[in-house]
């Protein structure tokens, strides 16, 4: 079976394409509320339907050739500079002002288009076109995996694996028209094949802010409000099911706090567990977690460290908690914590056994005057 396909249809389907795609644009800036780059990339898929619309038109003999030639080539070449400055603003979180300049190429490819009248010749017209299309999709793919070190999203890989496909259709349309005989593939081909990619853009963006926006709400809903570090949730995400053999918990909770709060007042308590919760994210080691569990409680999850050394972690701690003063309103304020700590050994216990060891270990410190860290032991249980 041979397909044929024909150029009027073709054009029609990739308008279709663009046309699809700018409303999923549209959409999703509405949605998210102004979504970065969606407002360009947008306009640009809509100026990219428009030239494609204006060659439609050409094609069946309803324009002339320098009216449809200058206004699909000055169209096309601002969609995809936009579709550039969308994709910039979209996929990183710095926005560059200089990034607009690229609209600046168009208006310049409209006055040597006047100039030389380029444009009526179709494989010049179709060469520069596309080859300033496979210019900006490349470095738009180049720019959405180049952003991926700043913030991962799994969406970024299939996205510019869509443009850059997108980008090396446009080169193959250069290809076929300026050297028929090596193209691996016919113009026509190319552009039928960029029709898929278009849309598979339009889907990859669209789950890319959506990523972003559940990537954004993970975040606030595992952040304590206060102090920016996780919070219980977050927290207890970290935790094994089931404790691992070389692992440990700590337990903290702040000693006389009541008395912080009734002496220098509710703010100047936050603003003491604002401190604290910074001084001890400074002493965490790569791999350990350290989140608020509520009001004046904090834990620390080592996922490496022996006994002895979750030990000696939990006194440095405490060491740097006590040499902490915190100037708040022209008072200064030092505080110590009681620390427990739970280390596994041998037997692996539950969660929430764990837990329950470390609160032990706690409740021993805070009994035993406040202010020490105690290592689980057996005989400790049946105190607490
Ligand atoms: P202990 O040494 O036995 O722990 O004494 P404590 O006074 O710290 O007693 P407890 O842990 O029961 O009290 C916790 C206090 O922490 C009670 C509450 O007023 C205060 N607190 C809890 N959350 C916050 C908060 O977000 N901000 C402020 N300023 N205070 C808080
Ligand atoms: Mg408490
Ligand atoms: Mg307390």
């Amino acid at each position: 079976m041979t397909i044929h396909l024909d150029l009027a249809t073709v054009l029609l389907l990739h308008q279709c394409s663009f046309l699809v795609g700018a409303v999923c644009f549209v959409y999703m800036r509405i949605q998210s509320r102004g979504g970065e780059g969606l407002g360009a990339l947008a306009a640009g898929y809509f100026a990219l339907a428009l030239a494609s619309a204006l060659a439609g038109l050409g094609e069946q003999h309803l324009l002339s050739v320098p009216v449809w030639g200058f206004g699909s080539i000055v169209l096309g070449m601002t969609g995809y500079a936009l579709f550039w400055i969308g994709i910039r603003r979209l996929s990183s979180s710095k926005f560059r002002r200089m990034d607009w300049a690229a609209l600046a190429i168009p208006p310049l490819a409209a006055v040597v288009a006047v100039a030389t009248q380029f444009h009526v010749t179709s494989y010049l017209r179709g060469s520069v076109g596309n080859a300033f299309a496979f210019a900006s999709l490349m470095a738009s793919a180049v720019c959405v995996l180049g952003d991926g070190a700043r913030e991962r999203l799994p969406a970024r890989i299939p996205l510019a694996a869509s443009i850059g496909l997108g980008g090396l259709l446009a080169l193959m349309v250069v290809v076929g028209l300026l050297a028929r005989d090596v193209a691996p593939m016919t113009p026509i081909w190319a552009f039928f094949l960029r029709i898929m990619s278009q849309f598979a853009v339009a889907l990859f963006v669209v789950i890319l802010a959506t990523e972003r926006t559940e990537a954004e709400l993970r975040r606030v809903a595992e952040t304590d409000m206060l102090t920016g570090i996780g919070n219980r949730r977050w927290f207890m995400s970290r935790l094994p099911r089931t404790a691992l053999k070389g692992s440990a918990l700590l337990l903290m909770d702040l000693d006389f706090f009541k008395q912080v709060n009734d002496r220098f007042g509710h703010d100047a308590g936050d603003t003491v567990l604002v401190s604290f919760a910074g001084a001890i994210s400074r002493t965490m080691r790569a791999g350990d977690s350290f989140g608020r569990l509520g009001g004046e409680e904090f834990g620390v999850y080592l996922p490496k460290a022996a006994p002895s050394e979750a030990l000696a972690i939990a006194e440095s701690i405490r060491k740097v908690v006590r040499t902490l003063v915190v100037e708040c309103g022209g008072e200064q304020i030092s505080l110590t914590v009681s620390i427990g700590v739970a280390a596994v050994e041998e037997s692996q216990p539950s969660l929430t056994d764990l837990i329950k060891t470390a609160d032990a270990a706690l409740y021993a410190a805070k009994d035993s005057g406040r202010d020490r860290s105690v290592l689980f032991e057996p005989g400790i249980r049946a105190a607490a």
